[in-house]
């Protein structure tokens, strides 16, 4: 039996990383996936994986900044699904570099994936939930969201300390509806999301500097996996959670613990 049988989930941001790792283990513990992503051929594949593994899935393209396509991502779900349990708003980018030269273009890009974003999909998971009889949502913040940093992510701790607070107002209004909604804060996670930090890119989390830089920051010096943040989701996604709204689960191997 699945810690989440016969609940129906909405992951953003599925293709990759942390929302593939989330989608893959949802639907292993008896979830049924909806798994979009801006990348439709990488959204489609996990939901391929998750059926060859005999579970329950779909895949959709989605942006989620675009408000039209939350409301038809949401009612696609509960079309094929026929509720809405659970919303991860997993789908982010990182934009590096100083304050000083930082563009507000790019100011103002990082804000609409990472906040707007996240914003559209509490917004119109709230009817759909409320139908169901409540339910959960996961907002992906960062320990960036929990204290400044000095490797040029002003622009990204900026939306994720949003983030958290976004989420602390959410469980208050959603209280009422029976819908919970938590904020999960990683530590370094090895995933794609840091070709665009590292200067060198891919290029350069390949050749380890990752490593390097979890050697450096972390109190164990082990760098995480996406599975790590995946299992966070799951028990704020659970009935075991239940008594928990309005929570900052912090996954860092201890890094924001000094
Ligand atoms: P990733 O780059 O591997 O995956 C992000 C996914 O989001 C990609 O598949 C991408 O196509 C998708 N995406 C980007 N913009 C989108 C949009 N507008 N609409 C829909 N999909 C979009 O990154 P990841 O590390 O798995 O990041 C997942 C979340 O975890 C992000 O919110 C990120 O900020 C957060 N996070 C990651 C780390 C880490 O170390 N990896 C640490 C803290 C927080």
């Amino acid at each position: 039996m699945g810690q989440i049988d016969g609940k129906v989930a909405l992951v953003t941001g599925g293709a990759s990383g942390i929302g593939r790792a989330t989608a893959l283990t949802l639907a292993r513990e008896g979830a049924a996936v909806m798994v979009t992503d801006l990348n439709r051929a990488g959204a489609e594949a996990v939901a391929a994986e998750i059926a060859a593994a005999g579970g329950k899935a779909q895949a959709l393209q989605q942006d989620t900044t675009d408000e039209a396509r939350w409301q038809a991502v949401v009612k696609a779900t509960e079309a094929a699904f026929g509720k809405l349990d659970v919303l991860v708003n997993n789908a982010g980018i990182a934009i590096a570099g100083p304050i000083e030269t930082f563009s507000l273009t790019d100011w103002q890009k990082q804000q609409a994936v990472n906040v707007d974003g996240v914003f559209l999909g509490v917004k119109h998971a709230i009817p759909a939930m409320r139908r169901a009889g409540g339910g959960s949502i996961v907002n992906l913040s960062s320990i960036a969201g929990l204290r400044g940093n000095r490797t040029g992510l002003g622009a990204y701790s900026a939306t994720k300390g949003a983030v958290r607070l976004f989420t602390k107002t959410a469980a208050l209004e959603c209280a009422k509806d029976k819908i919970r909604v938590n904020s999960v804060h990683p530590g370094i996670i090895e995933t794609p999301i840091w070709d665009a930090i590292l200067p060198g890119g891919e290029e350069r989390r390949n050749a380890g500097d990752l490593n390097v830089r979890a050697r450096a920051a972390v109190p164990t010096g082990v760098l995480g996996q996406p599975q790590d943040i995946a299992n966070g989701i799951l028990f704020l996604a659970s009935d075991q959670s239940s008594y928990m709204s309005g929570s900052e689960l912090v996954i860092d191997a201890g890094i924001t613990a000094g």
